[in-house]
């Protein structure tokens, strides 16, 4: 399988000779043995196999194995939401008085955690700005105790595109993790790993599962990342006495990663994705690549509409040649689809956002993004109404930000929506 076309298709689950050609939901939490001697094996991670769904289950391991395929990747795990695929993936590898390092432009759940919640636990969080002193700033704030650097491919809402390859150069060269949450691109569009990234996290979610049915989240691990002789990382090379002494980095070297977020994490907090989740999320990525090109066509003639709107002020959608981040979205996005979303500045403030989001007809209001149906958001008073003024500025933010999610209507359609709720936000 060569295209990523076909293994959003077909890579992941595998029938045998006679049994069902779709993937089955095993609504199962538990697995019959033969013998306490395997149970025993089992338990002690010698062998490899289902005990008890809080730890894996056949139905997400199909999902897993199709990501895993997707992103290049050498192993995943499926979670609750991808809340819980990134606070997982985080304690993973940092703990008290460790300290992470992200890009201030991210999703609002996510700067909370990293902003509130982490602290609380004694990780530090540095949040540090995508722009020309990207890299200086990150050599200045990495120091012996962090453990990771956090970025999203293209953030959500600020629409700025990471230079992955630019910080995973850094990280390479202080051997710090990269962690890159591709929620909004998709491995469709890109896989992370590719250009120097060693873990990807995902809320399954948005387009994964693309219909706004199922909670879900994704932690993939690329494999790549030498946990071994590294002394960051004290908790991979030293024993885990919950597991009989067992060395994570030398007893499972490239799967490392991913087996201490399973079988300490997932077991010590359980925010295991559900069976039927698994089933609805495999199925939604098996059109995630027809999807996401659709989305991205809608979206880049909704971006240029605005860019010619006399009621808006600003637009950003990288796939827009005047946008700053086209340069990176040509890069490292194929054929520069650069997914459904795209935010602009409305005229008028709060007052004409309220009016355009109320004359839409197409898309709805709805906190979510990223499904086949045309959404509208305005953060400021919604997903981000906790944050500051200060701190909606440090999201990449601002008062008059709009928030559209394209679906994959007809294009027709939703530019026409879109010009009348915009002549109608401008009337007083
Ligand atoms: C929605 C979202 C999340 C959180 O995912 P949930 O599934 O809602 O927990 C994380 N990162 C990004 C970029 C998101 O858009």
């Amino acid at each position: 399988m060569k295209s990523i076309d076909t293994k959003c298709v077909q890579a992941g689950y595998k029938p045998k000779n006679g049994e069902p050609r779709v993937l089955p939901i095993y609504q199962s939490t538990t697995f019959k043995y033969d013998t306490p001697e395997e149970m025993g094996d089992l338990f002690d991670l010698k062998k490899s196999g289902y005990f008890y769904t809080r730890l894996s289950n056949p139905t997400l391991g199909a999902l897993e194995e199709k990501m895993t395929v997707l992103e290049g990747a050498k192993g995943a795990m499926a979670c609750s939401s991808g809340m819980a695929a990134i606070t997982l993936g985080v304690l993973t590898v940092a703990g008290q008085g460790d300290n992470v390092i992200s890009l201030s432009t991210i999703y609002g759940g996510t700067f909370n955690l990293f902003g509130v919640t982490l602290p609380k636990l004694g990780i530090e969080c540095r949040f540090i700005k995508h722009d020309e002193n990207l890299v200086s700033e990150l050599e200045k704030n990495i120091d012996d105790r962090t453990k990771l650097v956090f970025a999203e491919t293209l953030a959500n809402p600020a629409m700025d595109v990471a230079d992955l390859e630019k910080i995973a150069e850094v990280c390479k060269k202080h051997k710090v993790l990269f962690m890159v949450d591709n929620t909004l691109i998709t491995p469709a569009i890109c896989r992370p790993i590719k250009w120097g990234a060693d873990i990807v996290v995902y809320s399954s979610t948005k387009y994964l599962d693309g219909h706004a049915c199922s909670l879900g989240g994704l932690i993939i691990d690329g494999g790549n990342f030498d946990f071994q002789n590294n002394p960051r990382y004290p908790d991979f090379n030293t024993p885990d006495n919950s597991y009989h002494g067992m060395v994570y980095a030398k007893d499972f070297k490239d799967l490392a990663y991913i087996t201490k977020a399973r079988v300490q994490y997932m077991r010590d907090i359980g925010a295991q994705m559900a069976p039927m989740n698994a089933f609805l999320t495999n199925m939604g990525i098996e059109t995630l690549h027809l999807r996401m090109q659709r989305h991205s066509s809608n979206a880049l003639a909704v971006a240029r509409l605005l860019h010619n709107s006399p009621a808006v002020e600003w637009v950003r959608y990288a796939g827009l040649e005047e946008d700053k981040s086209f340069g990176l979205a040509k890069k490292y996005f194929d054929k520069c689809m650069c997914s459904g979303m795209v935010t602009f500045g409305i005229k008028g403030g709060r007052e004409a956002a309220s009016k355009f989001q109320k004359a839409l007809k197409l898309f709805n209001i709805v906190t979510h993004i990223a499904d086949a149906r045309s959404s509208v958001l305005h953060p400021a008073t919604s997903t981000h109404r906790q944050l500051n003024a200060k701190q909606l500025e440090e999201c990449g933010i601002s008062e008059n930000l709009v928030r559209l999610s394209v679906g994959i209507e007809g294009e027709e359609d939703i530019l026409e929506d879109i010009q009348q709720a915009l002549d109608k936000s401008q009337r007083r």
